[in-house]
């Protein structure tokens, strides 16, 4: 299930070059374009969901999968120690840019809270 004029969708697809860090049957992580730490890498489902507000309780596996996709990925990247963030951005107002769900993984430097 995936949208043509999805840019995510296409990484995946292997139709937009991407550094990809992780692959499944279910999920595809690469790193971020522009990155905000040293370590910032994008999990994303093989399904195309806009975001947060589009999953519903079918997807609820395909969600923890890619929360423990981060987890496998930040020991992968040695962030694990100096401890990572994971974020989910949902609409416009808290930074979504790409509408295709993804959770970010940061690490590899110290994390300010509150997020901006
Ligand atoms: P968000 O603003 O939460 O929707 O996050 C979208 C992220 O996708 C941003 O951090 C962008 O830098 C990143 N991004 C956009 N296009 C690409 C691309 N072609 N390859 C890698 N990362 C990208």
């Amino acid at each position: 299930m995936s949208e043509n004029n999805c840019i995510f969708c296409r990484i995946i697809a292997g139709e937009i070059p991407s550094k990809k860090a992780y692959e499944d049957e279910l999920a595809f992580a690469f790193h971020d374009i522009n990155p905000q730490a040293p370590t910032h890498v994008l999990i994303v489902p093989k399904k195309h969901i806009a975001s947060l507000n589009e999953a519903s309780k079918d997807d609820q596996a395909l969600l923890g999968h890619l929360t423990l996709v981060a987890s496998k990925l930040a020991d992968q990247l040695g962030v694990v120690a100096g401890g990572y963030r994971t974020v989910i951005n949902t609409g416009a107002g808290a930074g979504q840019s790409v509408w295709h769900i993804h959770v970010h993984l940061l690490g590899g430097r110290v994390m300010g809270w509150p997020p901006g």
